[in-house]
């Protein structure tokens, strides 16, 4: 493709974006597809001739877009968010332009830099304390993936990474995360060949956190029984509920007992760029390491993960590998992100980081947040004002877990998750809005996230009209 090509179909695809921002809730929210539907468009084998780029972007609109489900429709409530913004999609033009591999310094010196200052950024913004030092990861389950195996490697001196676990001579190590606790946890303790088995799910209070009792006495049941405790992994805003464990009990009780302290903070950190939701965060400074999403709730588009760790020698000795073929005259005087984390090739992220957290000043971005939350507080307002519903979660930030409970008459356990399933089927389907659901100690919950970048009061007041209008249906 020439640059005259190039220009034309640029700017074609540019004012295809616009539009496509602008009309955004034309399109259904959640793809109304069936499995199969897309590939059966798709020919099987590629094709053997160059293409006209007008032909595939017309097959990109044509076959593509109706199989999409439009996270960034404002009346996206499922899962948690995953935002993005104008100038992230700007960034993200240049970073693909660039097409940089940012494994060390060398590579792009500026890509290097850029990401040690807009990660300081981010430790200010979150009131993270000053020694804690941040890289930027593909998602939160590789950044919990890199504390594990840090964790591993500091409770064994460096022995798993040496002599594996196959010759027996390390002791067996077990994990502790709440039973709410996200998948990635499970996968990471697999991964780094602790052996689900050796994760402990400790119990949950009536609000859904861990309870820091529960984590002292099952660390002291596995060291009578000979394990080796090595790494606890608290939750700021887990999953389901928003819950959230207390960091200052768990990061204590991980000091006394010298295993490595990790905050999975992937969606809800973001909130502690409010002064008044700092709280969320007392006690991050007893972390070993910490991450959250600005990919999630920071209007910077998917990929991006922020992780911080306390002592990134820790970090960096358990990754550093040196090839002859990488080594470099500077490398006593910068830092090569490949020791960070488990890739070799990088991605330009902080570009988009910089792109967005500059183009909305940490007031703009402050504000968005705080709507997020004071929407969702209204939302539940609503809830807990008609009789038919309940709330089924204390509302910690942004996301409401309720469900219709019909009061005329009692309804046993099963049919209230028939019910609730039906209504949200049935609100999925209508292309209008989206919501997921979870189970709270066995009990059927809807969930209503708000975080995406646009969503306002109007969008969350049709939701609820139309979660009332629709359970006369049931
Ligand atoms: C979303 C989420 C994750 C996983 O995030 P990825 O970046 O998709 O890996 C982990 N933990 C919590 C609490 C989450 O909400």
């Amino acid at each position: 493709m020439d640059s005259v090509t190039f220009r034309k179909h640029g700017h074609a695809i540019v004012d295809w974006i616009a539009d496509y921002m602008d009309h955004i809730e034309d399109y259904p929210v959640l793809a109304q597809v069936e499995p199969g539907e897309i590939a059966g468009q798709l020919p099987d084998a590629p094709p053997g001739e160059p293409e006209e780029m007008e032909t595939v972007f017309n097959d990109f609109k044509r076959i593509i877009l109706p199989g999409m489900t439009h996270w960034q429709h404002p009346s996206f409530f499922a899962y948690f968010p995953a935002n993005t913004s104008e100038p992230s999609i700007l960034a993200e033009f240049l970073t693909a332009a660039l097409g940089a591999q940012c494994m060390v310094w060398q590579t792009s010196p500026a890509a290097t830099e850029l990401e040690e200052v807009v990660m300081d950024w981010l430790r200010r913004m979150l009131g993270l304390p000053e020694g804690f030092i941040g890289v930027i990861q593909d998602t939160a389950s590789t950044s919990t993936l890199c504390a594990l195996l840090c964790a591993r490697e500091r409770a064994t001196g460096f022995a798993v990474n040496k002599c594996g676990f196959q010759d027996g001579s390390t002791q067996r190590l077990t994990i502790y995360s709440s039973e709410e606790t996200h998948s990635s946890i499970e996968k990471g303790v697999k991964i780094a060949g602790f052996g689900k088995d050796h994760l402990r799910l400790i119990p949950t209070g009536a609000e859904f956190a861990m309870i820091p009792e529960e984590l002292e006495r099952a660390i002291d049941a596995d060291k009578k029984d000979g394990y080796l405790p090595c790494c606890a992994v608290a939750t700021v805003g887990t999953t389901s509920s928003t819950a959230m464990d207390p960091l200052r009990p768990i990061g204590e009780i991980c000091g006394r007992h010298r295993l490595w302290f990790h905050i999975d903070a992937a969606m809800a950190g973001t909130a502690a760029i409010l002064p008044e939701m700092r709280h969320i965060l007392d006690g991050v400074e007893l972390a070993d390491s910490f991450v959250f999403n600005p990919h999630k709730w920071l209007f910077t588009n998917f990929d991006c993960s922020a992780y911080f760790c306390k002592d990134s020698n820790a970090l960096t000795s358990t990754f550093e590998i040196l090839p002859e073929y990488l080594k470099t005259d500077v490398d006593r005087r910068v830092k090569n992100f490949r020791d960070w984390g488990i890739p070799l090739g990088r991605r330009f992220r902080a570009l988009k980081l910089w792109f967005v957290i500059r183009s909305f000043g940490v007031r703009g971005l402050q504000q968005k947040v705080r709507t997020h939350i004071e929407l969702a507080k209204e939302f539940e307002s609503w809830v807990r004002k008609d009789p038919r519903f309940e709330v089924m979660a204390p509302v910690t930030i942004n996301l409401v877990c309720f469900r219709y409970h019909p009061s005329h008459r009692t309804v046993a356990e099963e049919e209230l998750e028939q019910i609730n399933k039906g209504l949200m089927d049935e609100l999925n389907r209508s292309g209008r809005m989206f919501i997921t659901h979870t189970k709270l100690k066995g009990k059927f919950a809807l969930r209503l996230c708000i975080g995406q970048t646009n969503t306002t009061r109007e969008h969350i007041k049709r939701a609820w009209e139309r979660i009332q209008a629709s359970v006369s249906h049931f």
